[in-house]
């Protein structure tokens, strides 16, 4: 194999420049445009899935539908959801029989990339992230720091933000002068707690910062916000790619990009949510998967419902804000489910004086705090946390507080706010 072709296979040049053209050239259209290639691209997808993937072929037979039923986008409806189980089950009857090559996490090596690496120039137009300046980005790697694309980055590992490798990792990304951050909320927090507290700051100034992979809360973006005094933009994405969404400079909306997928917001009962502010399940059918279609896809994602266009003129579908995984959600005694976004919240209302926390179920109605505590911590902010919990909950739930010296992040390096070990299949 030359190296050109190696190339090729790890990154499709083609298939890169194709995508970015595409964006870039329907960024302004409107939403019949959209909306007619979303069609399009969706009856493609479902002619191509009935007769090259066993799963699909299956499945429409016993519904008794044929691809050339669905003529509109609502159409979709007719077809049911994909969930993870189902995919785990069906792995390789899903897998499209036509494609030679092999799959790796259920995409099309070097395409994938490829078209990813497209969407990702776009992000960073939209983000005003500008590809000659320096960035900083925290992620999941063994390597506690690296210098990468020649200098002009510095790749940090999201598992070294603890207290014993913050004070040299910041002396280091201080004396890198970074223009941009784009990073895990929760490394965000634990860096922008460090720095406040230490009276540390970037010289000159951030420019502007990338939240990506997971949820950023309220409290988070206010506490990041002020300590580095720029824009959060917001990223939202999912390992499947079933959406893709970014925030944009006038608002904190996701604007999901129907390039890229069809998304649906749906209610409990399937139908989809119309009013303003209110929560469904976020499915998602992948337009660029053919090779392993991901159609009507339950992400297990909240999102919240709005109809206003954005500020920026965009026309892209929005989603207000996202609430968080399904799994994010706790089982009280009365087996109402409750979202841990408020009660992130309700503890940084309670008390200053945490520098980090986890909550942790495997018990319905009663939950688990882990608290990393500050010096400043006394038994006054239990109390506060307790008597704002009970306010809160009454005797729905219990809470049961505990101290930790940190907060393990999961596999990839990421923080999780709940440790849910209940099944919570309903939504709140
Ligand atoms: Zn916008």
């Amino acid at each position: 194999m030359t190296i050109l072709s190696e190339f090729q296979t790890v990154l499709n040049f083609p298939t890169y420049l194709n995508t970015y053209l595409f964006l870039k050239g329907s960024q302004h259209w409107k939403k019949e445009r959209w909306e007619h290639y979303q069609l399009g691209q969706l009856q493609r997808l479902l002619l191509h899935s009935y007769k090259n993937v066993p799963y699909y072929t299956t499945l429409f037979d016993e519904h008794r539908l044929h691809p050339t039923d669905i003529t509109s986008l609502q159409d979709l409806r007719k077809i049911p959801f994909l969930t993870k189980d189902l995919v785990r089950k069906n792995i390789e009857s899903l897998k499209a029989t036509n494609y030679p090559q092999p799959l790796q996490f259920y995409v099309e090596k070097g395409k994938y990339f490829a078209r990813m690496l497209a969407y990702g120039t776009i992000q960073n137009q939209w983000t005003n992230q500008h590809f000659f300046e320096k960035h900083i980005i925290i992620l999941g790697q063994k390597e506690p720091w690296r210098y990468g694309r020649l200098g002009r980055t510095l790749n940090v590992s999201s598992f070294n933000m603890n207290e014993k490798d913050l004070p040299s990792l910041v002396q280091k990304m201080i004396a890198f002068h970074p223009a941009h951050l784009l990073s895990y909320p929760s490394s965000l927090t634990r860096l922008a707690f460090y720095m406040k507290n230490n009276a540390l700051s970037f010289t000159p100034a951030l420019q502007n910062i990338v939240s990506i992979a997971e949820t950023l809360y309220p409290w988070q973006r206010t506490l990041i916000e002020d300590t580095f005094h720029c824009h959060i933009y917001e990223q939202y994405c999912q390992r499947e790619s079933v959406a893709f969404g970014l925030s944009c400079s006038h608002s904190n909306s996701f604007h999901l990009f129907p390039q890229f997928s069809i998304v649906e917001l749906l209610g409990k009962d399937g139908t989809p949510i119309q009013n303003e502010d209110e929560t469904g399940e976020i499915i998602g059918t992948s337009l660029h998967s053919f090779i392993f279609p991901f159609i009507r896809y339950k992400t297990g994602d909240i999102g919240v419902y709005t109809s206003k266009p954005c500020p920026c003129g965009c026309h892209y579908p929005l989603l207000k804000r996202i609430e968080g995984r399904t799994q994010e959600f706790t089982l009280a005694k009365n087996n109402q489910t409750f979202s841990v976004t408020g009660m992130y919240d309700f503890v940084a209302k309670s008390t200053s004086h945490i520098q980090e926390c986890q909550f942790y179920q495997d018990t319905p109605g009663v939950l688990l705090l882990h608290i990393v505590k500050t010096p400043k911590y006394t038994e006054t902010d239990t109390q506060n946390i307790q008597k704002n919990f009970q306010k809160l909950f009454g005797d729905r739930l219990e809470l049961t507080i505990d101290f930790v010296d940190h907060i393990p992040l999961s596999r990839n390096g990421k923080y999780q706010l709940l440790i849910q070990k209940l099944p919570i299949e309903s939504l709140p």
